[in-house]
């Protein structure tokens, strides 16, 4: 294993939120992801590189150890399921709310719910926690849709002010966790570069704190 340290980071929200507390860390990104199309990108810090991936890829790369840290939601690590990794700190950011939502005037039919989610395992997990039978279908987005073509009677969905689900004729319904975005690291990368990470995580859990 190189020495190097490789962070998992996916652009927009998250990437602008966590900018200032690599700062604290003394990292300082050498582009910026919105204008470059670079997959990897230098920093002033030598061995330390940033990898520019997409938010649900992110837990993957640091559970095989392609990266070293990573930066998650909440929602993408239950989702995953956290296989191989540790999640470090919380760095309330990027915060919403993993729910249940359907059509206003939605009533249950007695029969067995659909829903449609990209978030299946947690879906799966909650209905079955629920004692409630239901069939998941897997989507990759506009959720929101699927109860209003009839391809599903709920949805499982991350749920910010709830301006998008107002806006499509449907209303938040069960609340299934608080989402944040997560510091997670790379098991075996914590034991080989234990003195250099853990360095890092505290600088930034100071900044988070403060
Ligand atoms: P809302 O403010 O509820 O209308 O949120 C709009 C959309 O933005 C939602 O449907 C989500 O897909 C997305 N969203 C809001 N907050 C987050 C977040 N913290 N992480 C990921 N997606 C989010």
């Amino acid at each position: 294993m190189s020495k190097n340290i490789t962070i998992a980071l996916s652009k927009g929200r998250i990437f602008k939120e966590t900018l200032p507390l690599l700062e604290a860390a003394g990292i300082t990104p050498k582009d910026d992801p919105e204008k470059s199309r670079k997959l990897i990108l230098d920093t002033n810090q030598d061995d330390v590189k940033l990898v520019i991936i997409r938010a649900t890829d992110v837990p993957t790369y640091v559970q095989y150890g392609a990266a070293d840290i990573g930066v998650a939601g909440k929602d993408v690590l239950m989702e995953h399921g956290g296989d191989g990794l540790y999640e470090l700190v919380d760095l309330h950011i990027a915060k919403c709310k993993l729910m249940t939502a359907g059509m206003v005037d939605y009533k249950p039919h007695g029969g067995r719910l659909r829903v449609a989610t990209k978030f299946v395992n947690v879906a799966r997990q909650y209905f079955a926690e629920q004692g409630q039978q239901v069939e998941v279908i897997k989507l990759y987005g506009s959720m929101e849709l699927g109860p209003i073509v009839g391809l599903s009677d709920l949805i499982v969905d991350v749920v910010d002010t709830g301006n998008t689900l107002k806006a499509n004729g449907l209303k938040p319904m069960d609340h299934i966790a608080d989402v944040s975005s997560r510091l997670i690291v790379n098991k075996a990368s914590l034991k080989v570069k234990h003195d250099r990470i853990q360095q890092m995580v505290e600088q930034m859990k100071k900044a988070v704190n403060k």
